[in-house]
């Protein structure tokens, strides 16, 4: 069922949106040739922590860490290790989540370590762009075709992939609420907006073919070609007019 918040909701996720934003900002500040994905990791369950919040999912489903740290062609779902290490060139996205009086915020940013590729600074460009064009119709009235056909549209006029399998989601007392979100669609299709409905727009995009799948340790998802894969999300809230970007700092 989806949930149309109320101002106390809102006040909350303004707070937990707040606070992943930052956790990300601080975490995509450790990015560097030779930190372990568990040192931003451990950066980042300090913040929410210090903010009187708790990393969402830290334990959601057993998964063991507080952010979701993705490599490269490794598109969501990182579990965090000492042993990963972040190397010069590498795309590093970072999803979080933190949770505040009950109500989670959500959010992802893909960050570059060193020099990389030009290829790899479009495709994350272009990731970020995708989410705002999508964003922009996350207006009261609008349909969810609407964000995933704006997101689809640019995305693939550039030759990339739009991940098929893992989709945006209504977020707010759970991590995970109604509706989905699809990164694609059809525009006019789909269910209807409404104010104050929140939702996490969370493009992931590939440099090759959309296909994805699952590692050996059950949470890892990478590109099946083994392609560069990018990924941004926020938390939004459903206005009447501009949408409001809870978990921007
Ligand atoms: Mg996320
Ligand atoms: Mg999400």
């Amino acid at each position: 069922m989806i949930q149309i918040k109320g101002e106390k909701a809102i006040a909350a996720m303004r707070i937990a949106g707040r606070i992943t934003g930052e956790a990300i900002y601080l975490g995509g500040q450790a990015v560097k040739d030779g930190v372990s994905t568990k040192h931003i990791d451990d950066i980042i369950r300090q913040h929410i922590e210090k903010c009187g919040a708790t990393p969402s999912f830290l334990g959601y489903g057993g998964f063991p860490g507080s952010a979701c740290i993705s490599i490269n062609d490794e598109v969501i779902h990182g579990i965090p290790s000492k042993n990963r290490i972040i190397k010069d060139g590498d795309i590093v996205s970072i999803d979080v989540g933190a949770c505040y009086r009950g109500y989670h915020g959500d959010s992802c940013c893909t960050f570059a370590c060193g020099n990389v590729s030009d290829k790899a600074k479009r495709l994350m460009e272009a990731t970020e762009k995708a989410f705002y064009l999508g964003a922009a119709k996350a207006v009261a009235g609008n349909r969810l075709g609407d964000i995933g056909s704006a997101i689809q549209e640019y995305v693939e006029g550039l030759g990339y992939g739009v991940v098929r399998q893992y989709v945006g989601h209504g977020v707010g007392h759970d991590l995970h609420e109604d509706p989905e979100v699809p990164n694609f669609g059809r525009a006019g299709h789909g269910v209807r907006l409404y104010a104050n409905m929140t939702i996490a727009i969370e493009p992931m995009i590939t440099e090759g073919n959309y296909d994805v799948k699952v590692g050996p340790d059950g949470w890892l998802v990478t590109t099946r070609d083994g392609s560069l894969a990018s990924h941004y999300e926020h938390t939004v809230l459903v206005t009447e007019g501009e949408p409001e970007l809870l978990t921007k700092i």
